[in-house]
């Protein structure tokens, strides 16, 4: 179960105390789950720092890239500036990103693809709007995602199925709903890749938190988990670690 925290603008230097809590759990023998792997986003203010503390066993990535190399965009990072800082991989296309920055699923693959050949893993995440689900259209939704964008390659790829309705407002879908929706996207990435999508990992996010990680990430294609709020504070975010073990 690979369990992934996006700490989104959240974060100050104070806030790695709580990451080295995070690695410590990471290292230790009894500290996480058999099979069980933490992965933290922080905003990439933190990212070097964080690299002091993270260990060997806590794995550090990106929230965005640019599509391009280094060069001429202000404000931007490319996905070599991340690697140079720590990351080891980079989350693209959050709905939030999607929403406010207007990222279509063209340039979330020229994203992945950049971040592909930088070496990062690279989350690409998808999920519909409450009104495309009460539409009967979540699955045209997702699938329309996948399609435009992932990259070519399933190498070092992750899925995150995220209903947007789900996250940061404490709902969650009926695990019925979340076994069906990614039982869809394993088709669509078998579909896509051949044998190589059966590989892909598909993450479930959208107000995860202890109490409910057990359930959903005990659903039949569910690989781990996505979580914002609750990766936040240590306590929270190794209680998920527990219950998905
Ligand atoms: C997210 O934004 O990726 C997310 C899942 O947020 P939360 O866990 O707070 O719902």
């Amino acid at each position: 179960m690979l369990i992934v925290g996006n700490w989104k603008m959240n974060g100050r230097r104070a806030a790695l105390g709580e990451l080295r809590l995070m690695a410590e759990a990471a290292a230790s023998e009894k500290g996480l789950p058999e099979g069980v792997a933490l992965w933290v986003a922080p905003p990439a203010t933190l990212l070097m720092a964080a690299a002091d503390v993270a260990g060997e066993r806590l794995v550090l990535g990106g929230q965005d890239c640019h599509q391009g190399a280094d060069g001429a965009h202000t404000g931007c990072l490319s996905a070599g500036q991340l690697v140079d800082a720590g990351a080891g991989f980079v989350i693209l296309g959050h709905s939030e990103r999607r929403a406010d920055q207007g990222e279509s699923d063209a340039l979330v693959r020229a994203k992945a693809i950049a971040a592909r050949a930088a070496g990062l893993q690279v989350i690409v995440c998808v999920g519909e709007t409450e009104a495309e689900r009460d539409a009967g259209a979540a699955e045209g939704r997702v699938a329309g995602q996948l399609m435009g964008s992932l990259p070519e390659s399933a190498e070092g790829l992750i899925v995150a199925y995220e209903p947007v309705w789900a996250i940061g407002t404490g709902r969650t879908p009926a695990a019925d709903d979340v076994a069906a929706m990614h039982g869809h996207i394993r088709a669509q990435l078998l579909r896509l890749y051949g044998a190589a999508g059966a590989g892909v990992a598909v993450l479930y996010g959208g107000s995860v938190k202890p109490e409910n990680a057990g359930e959903l990430m005990g659903l039949a294609d569910v690989g781990g988990a996505l979580v914002g709020g609750a990766s936040l504070s240590a306590a929270s975010f190794l209680g998920i670690a527990e219950a998905s073990g």
